[in-house]
């Protein structure tokens, strides 16, 4: 019987599926599944919009879609726990299975502190994620350094460390390393993210460890919990997944892949955290000075609640109206709204119309005061 703590390699029995899935296909095997039989009554996944740019959060209910939304998008950035949040609210009954990725995760747990979601009614399929890359950078650096009209690239992959594209007439891969020396890669909040395996899901699922003949063609799954194990075990069952256990080697090359990515995301902790020291109030109050208070740093926050009284609505009698910009003190405030709960999912930098990095502050203000508190920083609260 499969059970917590198994790790193995898993695919999907159904060709359609692995044509366009990113590994093995598992995830999206798992969540045709787990819709098929009723054990959710919608999935909540990505799906490519217009181009690979565009990554378009889906709600499916009919099982023969759940194939549309196969393969990863590395520049979606987007976060799910807000979209979850808003199923919920309209529909607190169902059940929903959703894709999520470290940060999709921690918001969900944070969210589920102050009763913004209710995770029992939650299937939760983790992506491991070494990051993002935003769709607006990913555009400049194809153009600018893979001297590619970022027009023609139909896929990009992330592999071996390398970003990859195919476009008409080929493909180039850069190393990561070697773009974000040159300013370009991952969002600068993906860089510093300690969250790599999602463990906290149902499953955590991902490419780290495969190894093999099945390098490329299976899934790597880490089972985290009875719900995960029940899903897999009769998916299995049933004949649409097929697994085998993993190499010993491959979760050995698993690890040290995860640890070298938790103390990369280290070093650009301190690297950006440093650079702060210097002129801290200076740095916010000058970056601050382009905010046109179009409040969607507030809006796309997913654990900043505007409720009237608590001084985050957008009609704040702290804040004046009409004046621009804000005193640095409508940022310091958002701030310190926030700093119990800022889980570093940088949508309010990804999303601010006058690039301010905002997420750099919140998240240095916050990556502190985690050192001394429990639970940590999107991880769920077991004293409930
Ligand atoms: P599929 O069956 O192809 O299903 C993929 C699922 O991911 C679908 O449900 C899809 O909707 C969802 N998805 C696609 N894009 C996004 C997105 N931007 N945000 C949220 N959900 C999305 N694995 C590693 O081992 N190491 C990594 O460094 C790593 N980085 C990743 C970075 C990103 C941005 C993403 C999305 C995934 C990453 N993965 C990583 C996971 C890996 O790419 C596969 O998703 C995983 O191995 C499952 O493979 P599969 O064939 O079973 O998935």
């Amino acid at each position: 019987a499969i059970k917590v703590g198994d790790m193995v390699y898993a695919w999907t029995l159904e060709d359609q599926i692995a044509q366009k899935a990113e590994c093995g296909g598992a995830v999206t095997g798992l969540l045709k599944y787990a819709l098929t039989n009723k054990m959710v009554d919608a999935v909540l996944a990505v799906q490519k919009g217009q181009d690979i740019y565009d990554a378009v959060p889906t709600v499916v209910t009919d099982p023969k879609e759940l194939v549309g939304t196969a393969g990863s998008l590395h520049c979606g950035t987007l976060l799910i726990a807000k979209v979850v949040q808003k199923f919920q609210k309209g529909s607190p009954d169902k059940k929903l299975a959703v894709t999520v990725k470290g940060c999709d995760l921690m918001a969900l747990h944070e969210l589920a502190k102050r009763k913004g979601v209710n995770l029992s009614n939650l299937l939760l399929i983790g992506v491991n994620c070494g990051g993002t890359v935003s769709p607006v950078k990913a555009r400049s650096m194809i153009r600018d350094v893979y001297q590619v009209d970022p027009n023609t690239v139909h896929k990009e992959e992330i592999d071996k460390g390398q970003f990859i594209i195919e476009y008409e007439g080929g493909h180039k891969g850069i190393s990561i390393d070697e773009l974000e020396e040159s300013g370009y890669g991952r969002r600068s909040n993906c860089r510093r993210c300690l969250y790599k395996v999602p463990r906290e899901a149902d499953l955590a699922c991902g490419n780290w460890g495969v190894i093999g003949d099945k390098a490329g063609k299976a899934t790597f799954v880490e089972v985290c919990s009875d719900k995960g194990a029940d899903l897999l075990q009769k998916a299995v069952k049933s004949g649409v997944i097929a697994t085998t256990p993993a190499d010993p080697k491959g979760i050995e090359i698993r690890k040290k892949v995860e640890g070298a990515m938790i103390k990369l995301g280290q070093k650009w902790r301190k690297k950006d955290f440093t650079a702060l020291r210097s002129d801290l109030w200076n740095t916010i109050a000058d970056e601050t000075s382009r905010c046109i208070k179009c409040y969607s740093c507030i809006e796309n926050c997913p654990v900043c609640m505007p409720v009237a009284g608590n001084g985050t609505e957008t009609k704040s009698l702290m804040v004046e109206q009409g004046a621009l910009p804000p005193s640095p003190m409508f940022h310091m405030r958002r701030f310190a709204h926030i700093s119990d709960s800022c889980v570093n999912c940088g949508q309010c930098e990804e999303l601010c119309a006058m690039d301010i990095p905002l997420a750099l502050f919140s998240h240095a203000i916050r990556s502190e005061a985690d050192l001394a508190f429990e639970p940590k920083l999107g991880r769920p609260d077991y004293s409930n």
